[in-house]
């Protein structure tokens, strides 16, 4: 049976297991291109396509690329090239059919929508979309990979790409809105006095595109969205309903519930969604740390997790930053001149030390603003978790007690503040090492 572990193991036995463009990752590529057939020998669009380009080419890594691969990936398309699927009566996410390897019973072959998967309850055939394939035409997994890359790059399998293409749709619809109601909506007002008091400045605020969210708001919104033609099963399976009956429980609950809207793009220029920094009375220590809404089906865990907040918003993020506690500081320092501020998740390596070591992979350098109260045994037991070509990517700026980078950034100068980034200790050194 196909499974996560089977997938890292094979992209470690092909070289592909480091999300460090490393000479491997050349030699992982060449495999994927396999045989001359797969070398199509021209750069396809980014997003596009699977496998047949070097993973350089379009910024992404091999292992993205496959991950990619498996998160569009439709058993129900791919299972119905050889079997007549229909819906199980008594569950939406499940298709029956005949087994094509014991051919017993009409319906003994379910497939499984959530996690691209199939059984046969008669023979127990069973495992995922990929083992299928691979049996079906006789190949091996790696060559069940391959082909299946090959029928994806080449348009004959859609996947589930249509629909996430629309939750990008319905994700840019929701950032207009927002924008537009905080620019010149008469719900905006009280948001565009909070970011005068903040020093935010309109041209910033373009830029960053950002968006101002209600419970009211919400109700005009998704009025403005089945307008534009996106059916309730779009809007639930994006999370729209779900965000907006959260801000309805706020509102009803008597708390706060406006907000700033600050939208993420990917590195392709999607927008994936909005972190949300509250305007309310506790608007310092009231903001999201994911984003919303959290389209679980549509936008996966792996593209999300790659999501990176910062003010090129879309475009490249610079090779050298400035992690930030909070998506607000993005803006903040932003308004400061300081366009390297990234956020990319709580700044908790032991909660989310995958994420940040992936992501310290993309950069060349990475400065992180800390407390010398926060250097604990605990924390550089997780700092030494990072992989050594995470770690040397990354340095600590040691901040005055209690008082926020941006703050901090504010006080010093830029000059000044540039001069200290430049400066900054590096893990190494911190360690030791
Ligand atoms: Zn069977």
């Amino acid at each position: 049976m196909f499974t996560r572990r089977m997938f890292f193991k094979i992209l470690a036995t092909v070289g592909g297991g480091s999300t460090f463009p490393a000479p491997g990752e050349a030699a992982a590529a060449q495999w994927l291109r396999g045989s001359a057939a797969f070398s199509t020998g021209h750069l396809a669009k980014s997003g596009d396509t699977y496998l047949e380009v070097p993973a350089q080419a379009f910024g992404g890594t091999t292992t993205e690329q496959w991950e990619n691969l498996l998160d569009d990936l439709d058993a129900v398309e791919l299972l119905g090239r050889y079997v007549s699927l229909k819906s199980a009566p008594d569950d939406v996410s499940r298709l029956t059919g005949r087994c094509p390897f014991c051919r017993h019973d009409v319906d003994s072959l379910l497939v499984d929508t959530r996690d691209d998967s199939y059984l046969c309850t008669d023979c127990l055939a069973g495992g995922h979309a990929l083992d299928f394939h691979a049996r079906m035409e006789g190949l091996s997994l790696p060559e069940s990979l391959r082909s299946v890359g090959k029928l994806m790059a080449a348009g004959a399998l859609q996947g589930k790409r249509p629909k996430l293409k629309r939750f990008h749709c319905i994700i840019e619809a929701i950032d207009r809105f927002a924008h537009e109601s905080l620019i010149c909506g008469r719900a905006g007002a009280s948001a565009r006095g909070w970011l005068n008091q903040e020093g935010v400045a309109a041209a910033v605020t373009e830029k960053i595109s950002l968006g101002v969210m209600s419970y009211a708001l919400g109700e005009q919104l998704l009025g403005r969205l089945r307008a534009l033609g996106f059916t309730p099963d779009e809007l639930e399976q994006a999370g729209v309903d779900g965000w907006m009956s959260c801000l309805g429980d706020r509102f009803k609950a008597g708390e706060f519930d406006s907000a700033l809207l600050l939208p993420v793009r990917d590195r392709d220029g999607n927008c994936c969604g909005f972190y949300e920094q509250s305007l309310g009375p506790d608007a310092a220590f009231t903001w999201s740390s994911h984003v919303s809404p959290y389209g679980q089906q549509l936008l996966s865990p792996h593209r999300s997790n790659r999501l990176v907040y910062s003010a090129a918003n879309g475009q490249k993020v610079p090779s050298s930053v400035v992690l930030v506690e909070r998506p607000w500081d993005v803006v903040l320092l932003a308004q400061e001149g300081l366009h390297q501020a990234v956020y990319v998740s709580p700044l908790d390596l032991h909660e989310y030390h995958d994420r940040f070591n992936r992501f310290l992979l993309h950069v060349q350098r990475a400065v992180w603003p800390i407390y010398s109260s926060d250097l604990s045994v605990e924390f550089m037991r997780n700092l030494c978790r990072l992989s050594p070509h995470a770690l040397e990517r990354l340095a600590f700026l040691l901040l005055p007690e209690g008082v926020r980078f941006s703050e901090w950034l504010c006080r010093e100068g830029s000059v000044v503040g540039q001069a200290r980034l430049d400066d900054s200790l590096s893990a190494t050194e911190l360690l030791g090492l």
